[in-house]
């Protein structure tokens, strides 16, 4: 017969006193450690919708789609829960640091329905004047002019988004037709930007 080790006893008698180990969960919320990192939650005001969190995402749980028909044009992150490990690199690679970030919650994981376990975030698109193509969020463009400063205003892509961002601008991007030269002063994409410079 094999006798139980003195840890193994000193941990029962423990347990005996002081109760089971284990939470009453789901008969009593689950209390995580304050330093766990559980699931990522997206927040909407430092989101700039660019994406980066799609990409490194290690499990491809981060789903980005983007509707260009809709009015305005918008993109959609969605963090599916059901397969997220928890690493951490979505919020290692978010550019504002503050777009995405893990929190100690893990309960919200208790459903029926999987699709339900999801976190999203919605922003609004910038085309192309010209042909129409995407040029990148919105809140994103009008970031990167802020980080570029002056030298934002070597691209009329980039100072517009600025102009805008301060409301200096309109804001209802239309497609034209015909692009003649007085059009660079116009949100479009390098292609479109280099035909206008080169040809007309
Ligand atoms: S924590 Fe990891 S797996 Fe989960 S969404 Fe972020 S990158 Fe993807
Ligand atoms: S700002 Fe951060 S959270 Fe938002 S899309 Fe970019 S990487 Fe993802």
């Amino acid at each position: 017969m094999r006798y139980p080790k003195i840890r193994e006893l000193i941990e029962a008698i423990k347990a005996l006193i002081k109760g089971p180990y284990t939470s009453k969960f789901p008969f009593k919320p689950h209390v995580p450690p304050e330093r766990y990192r559980g699931q990522p939650v997206y927040n909407d005001d430092e989101c700039v919708g660019c994406g980066a969190c799609s990409e490194v995402c290690t499990t491809g749980c981060i789903k980005m789609e983007d509707d260009l028909d809709s009015d305005p044009p918008k993109r959609k992150l969605t963090v599916r829960y059901e397969s997220c490990i928890f690493c951490g690199q979505c919020q290692a690679a978010c550019i504002t640091k503050e777009g995405i970030k893990q929190t100690n919650k893990l309960d919200d994981l208790s459903v029926f329905d999987r699709s339900e376990a999801i976190d999203s975030v919605e922003k609004e698109l910038v085309l192309c004047e010209g042909c129409g193509c995407l040029i990148g969020a919105k809140e994103h463009l009008a970031w990167v002019a802020k980080k570029l400063g002056p030298l934002a205003y070597s691209s009329p892509t980039s100072y517009l988004a600025a102009l805008k961002d301060l409301k200096l601008a309109y804001l209802k991007v239309e497609k034209s037709e015909e692009l003649t030269r007085q059009d660079r002063i116009k949100t479009l994409c390098p292609k479109c930007r280099r035909e206008i410079t080169l040809e007309t």
